[in-house]
């Protein structure tokens, strides 16, 4: 059995640890901060869960995933993924809704069509205007994202593995023996494998090794108040939903946090990931109350929570996942590129097969490091 360290205590990298240490390996977790913290990208109450993609590659391959986050629920004893259902719309005769009529139906996932009256009637609170009409997808929803990677971690415990946290990795030297990480300590320890899932600090830790063209950026979200019965905006009457023309999304109030969580996928400005600016501002808010005034009926403009988040955009919005180049003993995954968070637990699988040169069921060329370095 092999000394394996996983780089990053996020969603990948709680993944991948879990899988590793429940087939034996002596697995160490080393994390610069504290488990599930909310510096990184997977702090939270909740991320889309979706097979509705416009590229039917990620249709399929959530097709792997969901029975891998179905397991992890298993293991854990816990719910972690909440089936609400989600729509997804824009206007009509939108492009990317055709292509995601196809994707669901080349894959065998069924749907139903929603026009702005049936969607009324079905969720009051979320109106499609004129002109609009929407997919609904039964299997989507969401995943409680901070309760993932504690399961993760609790489990990859379980199977034996080491978290060390507040530890700062500054770097990685490859040697005959094995691979060293030199941390921020002055410490120095030994493994014969490295899985990489650092996120936003993927691209500045492998500098020396390879230049990864990923951009960071700071995102942010916010739960607005009900001006009705927050039931009325619960997951039996509101499902997750995405609008494909504005790119905004949002999540039915779930109990768990204050308000209905609002967001824009449009891509925000870029940061360094030790100097982000957390505190929020009017231009942040603004888009989404204006959203909110048009398309959630019954939504307040009174903001009960807000975060900061950060998106690690690989410039064609697909994964990496690969060894480093001529150097297999090391595994990257990175890239998630703001939608990556339903695929961890596939992308922890795949992590876990390649570290220990095992072959991946699926042709996943699409993910190799070539073809942003070439
Ligand atoms: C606002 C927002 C909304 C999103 N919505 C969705 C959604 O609805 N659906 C979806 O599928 N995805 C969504 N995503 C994307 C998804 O959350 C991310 O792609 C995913 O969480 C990335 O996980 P990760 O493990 O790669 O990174 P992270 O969770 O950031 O984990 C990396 C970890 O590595 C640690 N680390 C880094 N460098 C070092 C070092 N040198 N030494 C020690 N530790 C280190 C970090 O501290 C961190 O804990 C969203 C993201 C954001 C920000």
């Amino acid at each position: 059995m092999a000394r394996i360290a996983v780089l990053g205590a996020g969603g990948v990298g709680s993944a991948a640890a879990r899988f590793l240490a429940r087939e034996g390996h002596e697995v160490t977790v080393v994390e610069q901060f504290e488990p599930d913290h909310d510096r990184g990208s997977s702090y939270g109450t909740s991320r889309i869960i979706r097979k509705t993609y416009t590229d039917g590659f990620y249709t399929a391959l959530m097709g792997q995933a969901y029975p891998l986050w179905d397991e992890l629920e298993r293991e854990a004893g816990e719910r972690l993924f909440e089936r609400t259902g989600g729509l997804f719309f824009g206007p009509t005769d939108h492009p990317e809704l055709a292509a995601i009529r196809r994707a669901l139906k080349d894959n065998g996932v069924p749907f139903e069509e929603l026009d702005p009256a049936a969607c009324a009637r079905r969720f009051p609170r979320l109106r499609l205007l004129p002109g609009e009409s929407g997919v609904f997808e039964r299997e989507a929803g969401f995943l409680r994202a901070s309760a993932c990677v504690r399961a993760n971690l609790r489990l990859a415990a379980a199977h034996g593995a080491r978290l060390r946290t507040r530890t700062l990795v500054e770097g990685l030297e490859p040697r005959p023996g094995g691979i060293t990480l030199a941390l921020a300590s002055g410490e120095s320890l030994e493994f014969d494998r490295v899985v990489v899932a650092a996120g936003p600090w993927t691209a500045r830790l492998l500098d020396r090794f390879v230049p990864l063209p990923f951009t960071v950026t700071r995102q942010t979200y916010c739960h607005f108040e009900p001006e009705v019965s927050a039931a009325e905006f619960g997951a039996e009457q509101f499902p997750v939903w995405i609008d494909f023309a504005t790119n905004f999304y949002g999540f039915p109030y779930d109990g768990q946090a204050p308000g209905v969580k609002v967001a824009w996928h449009e891509t925000g400005a870029p940061t360094d990931p030790d100097r982000v600016e957390r505190e929020f501002h009017e231009s942040d808010r603004e888009p989404l109350r204006r959203y909110c005034a048009q398309h959630l009926p019954g939504l307040s403009p009174r903001v009960a929570f807000e975060k900061v988040c950060l998106y690690t955009m690989s410039p064609d919005h697909d994964f990496v996942v690969d060894h480093l180049p001529g150097e297999p003993r090391v595994t990257l995954v990175g890239g998630l590129s703001g939608h990556g968070f339903k695929f961890t637990v596939l992308l922890g699988r795949i992590a876990a097969w390649r570290a220990m040169d095992q072959k991946v069921p699926w042709e996943l060329a699409r993910f190799s490091l070539a073809r942003l370095t070439r």
